[in-house]
């Protein structure tokens, strides 16, 4: 599996999930506390919890 989460610099713009062997990705709005991605390819979800968007960079990059 090798996901990736996408933050962008303005927070009032959404994240986006993907499955890079895949190239499937899904865009969520901003605001949710919990972001499900599931993959058709890989037949997993991933379940993103965010306390604050801050902390969205450092879950990228412990994938
Ligand atoms: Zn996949």
């Amino acid at each position: 599996m090798n996901y990736r989460i996408e933050v962008p610099q303005e927070p009032e713009r959404g994240i986006c999930v993907g499955c890079e062997a895949h190239e499937a990705w899904e865009e969520f709005q901003p605001g949710y506390r919990t972001v499900a991605f599931y993959c058709d390819g890989c037949g997993f979800e991933v379940e993103i919890s965010l306390r604050d968007t801050h902390e969205w960079r450092d879950l990228g990059e412990m994938c």
